[in-house]
């Protein structure tokens, strides 16, 4: 058995073990278990040899300190990556590694699937430095080749989309990318790296929302850029240029969440998938979209790519009055209506694609409902749902 310190450098086979013993040396910290927080700017040197070596581990609180660096070393192993590099928000992770790939000139296409705020970035910031972008459809797979461009240079995924649910065929679209130098970047916020790893099927650049399923307590933001040998020096230079900070108190609460990610996540994906077969019978709702349930028009890639499904899903109901949808939601017991997920509590929030698809218009009827299923018992969640939606149904 190694020393726990080096646990890091000897790839342990189960991520379990990796998230309880990476990044954290007791020994460092009179035999404390956690990495205490470290709150800093100036970090001094022992000497002018010693400032001059360039070689201390921390030289200056933006860089990184100890609390930061458990985080990254953590989501490096989970992903199999080069390095990681912690920034402040799920979105800060977007914006940096699209900017870490990207000049004046260039084209990105971004998949029609994607968390909104990403496609702002491109239309209303992207835009104005002269990078060029395109939606393209989430299902578009090998197709991609036919509408890369000149200019094209990266290509942002999102699988599955966090409204939408389509699965992505990401070696597909890696194949067709890698041999033209085109890099891949995939949003993995939904399946953490325990259900998907997207280096391993091509991609270069991982983006993952902390904020979310690794924070898991509703209390903390963050964001991890998780890259290949070859993509990894432009993230880790795009960071500094951009003075992107993450604080002490943010990354401890992230390392804390990640210790207990595996438990919970087998503990979500459960629930999820017993509320999604539930929602399915139900005479509310027109269809459920769900990657690991058979009726989803993606499933045989789902199967093929993840080893397991998040706390995420979406339900189609058939439509019905706004009034309705209001005395549905606004008199839910338990589920809270809200943006993010990835706590211990339930959410509820319902979503309209149709404003936001460009490449395939949104065309189907009734509303779309997101789910997160927290850890409540499942029997009080079930009455919750089923006594909001006899509301919806003017019950
Ligand atoms: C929430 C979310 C983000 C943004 O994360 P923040 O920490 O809120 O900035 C990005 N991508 C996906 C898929 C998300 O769900």
């Amino acid at each position: 058995m190694p020393r726990k310190t080096d646990i890091a450098s000897s790839h342990p086979e189960a991520v379990e073990t990796t998230l309880t013993h990476t990044g954290r040396t007791p020994d460092d910290h009179f035999g404390f278990v956690n990495t205490p927080v470290y709150r800093g700017s100036t970090v001094l040197f022992k000497n002018l040899a010693a400032l001059e070596s360039e070689q201390q581990p921390y030289v200056y609180g933006r860089a990184g300190n100890p609390t930061t660096r458990q985080v990254e070393e953590i989501v490096t192993e989970l992903e199999g990556a080069h390095d990681t590099q912690l920034v402040p928000s799920g979105l800060a992770a977007i914006t940096v590694a699209l900017l870490s790939c990207l000049s004046t000139g260039d084209e990105v296409l971004i998949t029609d699937s994607a968390y909104n705020p990403t496609r702002n970035f491109a239309l209303q910031f992207l835009s104005r430095m002269g990078i060029t972008h395109r939606f393209y459809d989430p299902r578009i797979g090998a197709g991609i080749a036919d509408i890369i461009g000149e200019n094209t240079r990266a290509i942002f995924t999102e699988s599955p989309g966090s409204v939408t649910f389509e699965i992505q065929d990401l070696p597909a679209i890696a194949a067709v990318a890698r041999p033209r130098g085109i890099k891949v970047l995939i949003d993995n916020t939904w399946a953490t790296p325990l259900f998907h790893s997207p280096l391993k099927l091509g991609a270069d650049i991982v983006i993952h929302t902390a904020t979310k399923m690794f924070v898991g307590h509703s209390d903390a933001f963050g964001g991890t850029i998780s890259a290949n040998a070859e993509s990894w020096p432009d993230v880790a230079r795009t960071r500094a240029l951009l003075g992107f900070f993450t604080g002490g108190d943010e990354a401890f609460l992230i390392a804390r969440g990640l210790r207990t990610l595996a438990v919970r996540m087998k503990e979500h994906e459960q629930r999820a998938l017993e509320m999604a077969k539930w929602l399915e019978g139900h005479p509310a709702v027109k269809r459920v979209i769900h990657p690991a349930l058979p009726s989803h028009p993606d499933h045989a890639i789902f199967k093929r790519d993840f080893s397991g499904s998040g706390s995420l899903f979406a339900a189609i109901l058939h439509p019905q009055s706004h009034d309705n949808l209001a005395a549905f939601l606004d008199n839910m017991q338990l589920f809270g209506m809200g943006y993010s997920w990835g706590g211990y509590e339930s959410l509820c929030i319902p979503s309209n694609p149709t404003r936001i698809r460009t490449a395939v218009p949104w065309a189907e009827d009734g509303t779309l409902i997101r789910l997160h299923i927290g850890f409540e018992g499942m029997g009080d969640l079930k009455r919750d749902l089923e006594a909001g939606l006899d509301r919806y149904l003017g019950k």
